[in-house]
């Protein structure tokens, strides 16, 4: 039987690409989301259809009962957690004299404190087992900043720190930690941007184009395998040469 892998926030773009990427790879996959249960039975189903294991699970990643009760339904469906892909996110852009305070709180929230709540109740498992994988989605946005963004790249920033941390205290428990640093990835996340930002990102990529899930997924499944036993700590930057 397949390892146990978790993805919180995978019912829809790069979440839902690591999902059926971990499943093909053989992984039984938690499908976490927060409110499109149909597109995460959607993806259950397409898991199923291509003769994987998959379970839908709704949960807010911030909600300790909430992460504390999917871990123990899991274990109890699955037994330990393998692997953690902390991915939910979500953006409340604004510049900073505009952003209320909820804008902030929300972000900060879901992108920073989810990450902890979620890894706080999945890491146990690792623990015990003495081995184990978590990957963070950060984002580009960490590292060069970008205008109306503040609390986006706040959260995503504080989760770079959290994931060099996190690699330092349990390196000797056999587990990695890492980060993902994706550029500008085609998802609903990023269609709704106005096209003249669109464009002149575009401009700043020296491959000439957007990113796609599933190249995200490819580098997060990577990260998981055996192949990459020796990397810790990491930020990997997936982003066609933009922050070059
Ligand atoms: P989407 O907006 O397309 O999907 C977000 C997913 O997160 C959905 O499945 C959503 O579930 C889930 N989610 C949101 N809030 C919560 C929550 N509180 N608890 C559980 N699940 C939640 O985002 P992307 O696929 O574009 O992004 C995925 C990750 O990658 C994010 O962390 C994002 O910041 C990061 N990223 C994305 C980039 C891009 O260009 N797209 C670039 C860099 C980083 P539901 O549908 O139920 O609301």
């Amino acid at each position: 039987m397949g390892r146990v892998a978790v993805v919180t926030g995978a019912s829809r773009g790069i979440g839902r690409a690591i999902a059926l990427e971990l499943a093909a790879q053989g992984y039984r996959v938690v499908v976490n989301y927060r409110s499109s249960r149909e597109k995460a039975q959607e993806v259950v189903e397409a898991i199923a259809a291509r003769g994987g294991e998959a379970m839908a699970f709704k949960g807010h990643v911030a909600d300790r009962d909430e992460m504390e009760n999917m871990a123990r339904e899991v274990r109890k469906a699955w037994g330990p957690v393998y692997a953690l892909v902390n991915n939910a996110g979500v953006v409340r852009d604004n510049l900073l004299v505009r952003m209320k305070e909820e804008e902030w709180d929300e972000v900060m929230e879901t992108n920073l404190r989810g990450t902890f709540v979620a890894t706080r109740a999945f890491v146990r498992d690792m623990m015990k087992a003495r081995e184990g994988r978590i990957v963070n989605l950060s984002s580009v946005v960490a590292l060069k900043g970008s205008p109306g963004q503040t609390n986006y790249a706040a959260s995503k920033a504080g989760l770079i720190g959290f994931t060099r941390s996190l690699a330092r205290e349990l390196a000797s428990r056999g587990i990695t930690v890492n980060a993902v640093a994706p550029g500008y990835i085609e998802t609903e996340m990023t269609e709704g941007l106005p096209q003249d930002l669109k464009d002149s990102m575009l401009s700043s990529i020296p491959l000439g184009r957007f990113g796609q899930a599933q190249e995200v997924a490819s580098l997060v499944a990577y990260l998981l395998s055996p192949r990459a036993s020796y990397i810790t700590g990491q930020v990997l930057v997936i982003d066609g040469g933009m922050t070059l």
